[in-house]
């Protein structure tokens, strides 16, 4: 099995050297990442090593093929997909694609994105080592910057990691993005990152969206488990790490978001909180609210209970007592 994984990676190795080497053909690539003042991370960045899959059914194939690598090995890395006809297709098509790489910096897998076809992001098929709820795009390419004390800051997408990990600093790193592949943040993803962190603070950048503050609530309880803090950015509505950095003066505005992180508690009971809004100048309404809230309070530290507690009783005008 190991000698299986063996060549499981190094096929994925072979596809990274081949994707990097069509990058140069593919502009609107290239556009992406300059739109989103990207480009500079990763032509002095080497480490972060983006590449393209092109256009085609299977360029890649005929790659690892001549890289004396069978069908089965393409397979078995989650390159290809067989088609009903028994031949094999390029799993990745005219795709930015960003490595996936464990912390000896050998890729595992791929996520590739989409210039305009739907899905706009495909993985590499989950394979013997190819976990994604056990994965994080950038792990590999900030451990020296985690271990010199980075706050892990879990994102949604690749190019929240590499916004993030644009920002200039005077001293060392201050924030090292982490992207899940989609919304669900895992307990093995928080060993993964323990393993080169001893931050005793964690924070999220999540889309200031729906699935953003969804991805919010279900994350909590997982990371209040293994942090004694946890805060997250107030991300505007609508935009994310990436589009902030993008944006006018996107340097400050990004440092600015992440800057004025909260207490994820507190976010979340402000959210519930406004679906209360209507009925808060009333007794009965304020009671309510404060059941809704009570459990998202009660799993908190003693320390921060106090805090919460505090800002409840402001926020609606009640008697400590009741509280
Ligand atoms: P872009 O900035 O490149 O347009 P984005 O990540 O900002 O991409 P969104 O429009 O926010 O894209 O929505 C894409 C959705 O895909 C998000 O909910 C995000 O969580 C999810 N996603 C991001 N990366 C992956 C991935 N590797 N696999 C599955 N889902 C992903
Ligand atoms: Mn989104
Ligand atoms: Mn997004
Ligand atoms: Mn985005």
């Amino acid at each position: 099995a190991e000698d299986a994984s063996e060549r499981l990676i190094e096929a994925n190795e072979e596809a990274l050297r081949f994707y990097l080497a069509v990058f140069r053909t593919s502009a609107w690539s290239q556009d992406y990442l300059a739109e989103r003042r990207l480009d500079r991370l990763t032509q002095t960045g080497q480490e972060w090593h983006i590449g393209y899959a092109p256009d085609s059914w299977s360029a890649l194939i005929d790659h690892l093929r001549h890289h004396r690598f069978t069908d089965e090995d393409i397979l078995a890395a989650g390159l290809a997909v067989p088609t009903q006809r028994g031949y094999l297709i390029d799993r990745f098509r005219d795709r930015l694609m960003f490595p996936i790489r464990d912390l000896g910096a050998r890729t595992l897998g791929f996520v590739g994105r989409a210039h305009t076809a739907l899905p706009k992001y495909v993985n590499t098929r989950a394979t013997t080592v190819f976990r994604k709820s056990e994965l994080l795009y950038g792990l590999s390419e900030q451990r020296d910057a985690l271990q010199a004390g980075a706050i892990p800051v879990f994102v949604e997408g690749p190019s929240d990691v590499l916004a993030i990990g644009s920002l200039v600093h005077d001293g060392p790193q201050r924030w090292a993005g982490l992207g899940l592949c989609g919304t669900t943040l895992t307990p093995r993803h928080l060993d993964a990152v323990r393993e080169v962190s001893s931050s005793e603070m964690a924070m999220t950048a999540f889309d200031g969206d729906v699935g953003g503050r969804a991805a919010n609530r279900r994350a909590f309880p997982l990371l209040l488990s293994r942090f004694a803090e946890v805060r997250a950015t107030e991300t505007p509505r609508g935009q994310d790490p990436s589009s902030l950095y993008a944006a006018e003066r996107g340097d400050e505005v990004l440092t600015g978001v992440l800057n004025w992180c909260r207490p994820l508690a507190s976010l979340l009971i402000d959210d519930e909180l406004r679906r209360w809004a209507k009925v808060l100048d009333h007794i009965s309404g304020k009671i309510n609210a404060v059941r809704a809230v009570a459990p998202i309070v009660a799993g908190l530290p003693r320390g921060q209970i106090a805090y919460e507690v505090a800002r409840l009783t402001r926020t609606l005008s009640l008697d400590h007592d009741l509280v």
